[in-house]
This record gives C-alpha cells, structure tokens and sequence, in this order.
C-alpha cells in the first residue's frame, strides 16, 4: 500500500525503483532506532500546482535533528526539495505524504559515522487519525525525558514511544494517547501536538518537553492573523478536562478534534469552536486558498 513495482524514491542521488532499493541489514539505524527523518505534505493547490507545505521549515528541522544526534549532513535544503518535487512528479502525486529519513551506515559500535544515507518515500496517505472526533485517552507512557533524549529532534528512536502510546490506547478502545512529560503535565500525542479551548481562548503546552511541530506553529501564525488570543503554557490534564473543546495537530494529523478525554466529553459542540475555524483555515492555508482573516469576530457574532 505504501508502494509498489512502479514507484520511486530518491536514494542517495539517484531515483530508484522502491521495490529495487536496498539498504545495509547492518545499518546503526536499524539495529538502534538511530535515523532521523521528516513528515511532510504536499497539496494540489487551488491553481493547480503541486506545493510542499512548509516545505523550507520540514528540511531544516531535518537537518536540525541530524545535527542534534552527530550525524553526518552534507545535503542542501535546496537539493532536497528539488529532488522531493522530482519524487513527487515522477510518482505522479500532488496530494502525497514525504518521508525523508537520514540513515546510518553498518556499524555495531556507537562511535560516530563518518558518512549518512538519505531516502525520500512519498505515498498518498489520508489524514493520519481519520476525520471524526477523536476519544483520547491520557497514556501510562510519559514522552521521553528532554534529559534522555533530545526532545526537538525527529529521532526513529522516539517513536517506539510514540508507538507503544498509541498501541496502549487503541488496545483500551480509544482512538488515541495523549502523553504526559517527566513532570506531569500535558505534553503531546504520539504523532501531534495539541491545543485546548476554554472561553473562546486556545492553550497550547510551551516548548521544551515536545516536539516543536510546524503545525503548531501554523495554528499560531492563524491566530495571530485572526487575532485569536492563544498562550503557550504548561498546563494539567485537570486543566484540560475542564476545557470547552480541545484537538491535535500534525502534518499527517491535519488539525483534528477531540470528542472526549478518558471519560470526559468536552461541552462544545466542534462546530461552534475556535479549533474548528483554525480547521477551515489550515485546509485553506494548506491549498494557498485564500481565507476570511475575520472569521473569528463573525464567529463571535453568530
Ligand atoms: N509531536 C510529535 C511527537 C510528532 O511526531 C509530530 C509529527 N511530526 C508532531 C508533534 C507534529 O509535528 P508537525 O506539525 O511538524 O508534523
């Protein structure tokens, strides 16, 4: 489903057929979880074109998470996107899921490489946790440690993490985990990050103890052109069940709303909330679809 005997990727230079790529069974990467690699998305926008979201902002993150676990970079961001779109046409996608991953050479010890390797794997992929309301459910997992691991990169290794949460979840009838950090307090899910509304204003937790998602940083930039007061912050998970409404967001996720949280619906009706008008926004924004800027105190008014 993620490929098959037509389609290509980007390995290391060349554009290879998927099924026809190989890499080292005695790659660090595989045997440590020691890779690092991006979600990234690309829309057929409203004139037809194909754009990566955000595109600039995934590949520096990338080069950010290499450099953060001493792997070796020599790529340019520009190279990168080029070959990307080259991915993209050459798979005949607009609508398509990117996954670069930086991966290491054979090597059993944990001295540092000397070279990395780069894949790039585009796939149609629908949004990653569906489009109905979500019934989260507050993990046993923690996110792991900022003094463990570094937190802001996009490491493989974080992800089994992120897997087991999710895992945990969906084995109790959920839809999805929320995961808290060392200290308790609310940090992210699996694979998004996440936002709460209480009283017509958005919270969402402040960096340090999650991954810096550039959807996140897109929410921002909407409220901000919205003026949709928004604060950064930590906050409990008694905090957030006496929220009004609450969502994830991601690349892959889009922006997507919550139902309930263990066994506490939240009150507003997704419809008529703030999380829902940054929705609109981000699905416009993703097409470069123009939006009304003044959503927000037309909202107000209704
Ligand atoms: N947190 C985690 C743990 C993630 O894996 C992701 C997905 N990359 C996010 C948040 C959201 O990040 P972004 O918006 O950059 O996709």
């Amino acid at each position: 489903m993620y490929y098959n005997e037509n389609t290509i990727v980007y390995l290391n230079g060349e554009f290879v057929k998927a099924a026809d790529a190989k890499m080292d069974l005695y790659s660090q990467s595989l045997h440590y979880g020691y890779s690092v690699f991006e979600g990234i998305r690309s829309y057929k926008t409203v004139n037809n074109e194909t754009k990566i979201f955000k595109a600039l902002e995934h590949f520096e993150r990338l080069k950010n998470s290499a450099d953060a676990m001493n792997m070796p970079y020599h790529w340019t961001t520009k190279e990168l996107i080029d070959a990307t779109y080259e991915v993209l046409k050459r798979n005949s996608l607009q609508d398509a899921y990117i996954r670069p991953v930086i991966y290491a050479p054979a090597n059993m010890s944990f001295v540092k490489n000397k070279k990395s390797f780069i894949v790039i794997e585009v796939w149609q992929m629908q949004p990653f946790l569906g489009d109905k309301l979500l019934r989260v459910m507050t993990s046993s997992f923690q996110r792991p440690n900022p003094k463990g691991f570094k937190i802001q990169a996009k490491a493989a290794g974080h992800y089994v993490n992120s897997i087991l949460a999710s895992q945990e979840a969906k084995k109790e009838g959920f839809d999805e985990a929320l995961l808290l950090d060392m200290n308790d307090y609310v940090a992210e899910g699996p694979g998004a990050n996440v936002f709460f509304e209480k009283d017509g204003k958005l919270f969402t937790p402040s960096l340090g103890n999650i991954l810096p998602g550039i959807t996140r940083a897109t929410v921002l930039e909407i409220c901000s052109e919205m003026q949709i007061p928004v604060e950064e912050k930590q906050f409990t998970i008694d905090e957030l069940k006496n929220a009004d409404a609450a969502f994830f967001c991601g690349t892959a996720a889009e922006v997507i709303g919550w139902e309930s949280l263990d066994d506490t619906k939240f009150p507003k009706p997704w419809n008529e909330t703030v999380g829902r008008i940054i929705q609109e926004a981000y699905m416009h924004k993703v097409i470069d679809k123009a939006y009304k800027k003044e959503s927000k105190r037309e909202f107000e008014r209704a």
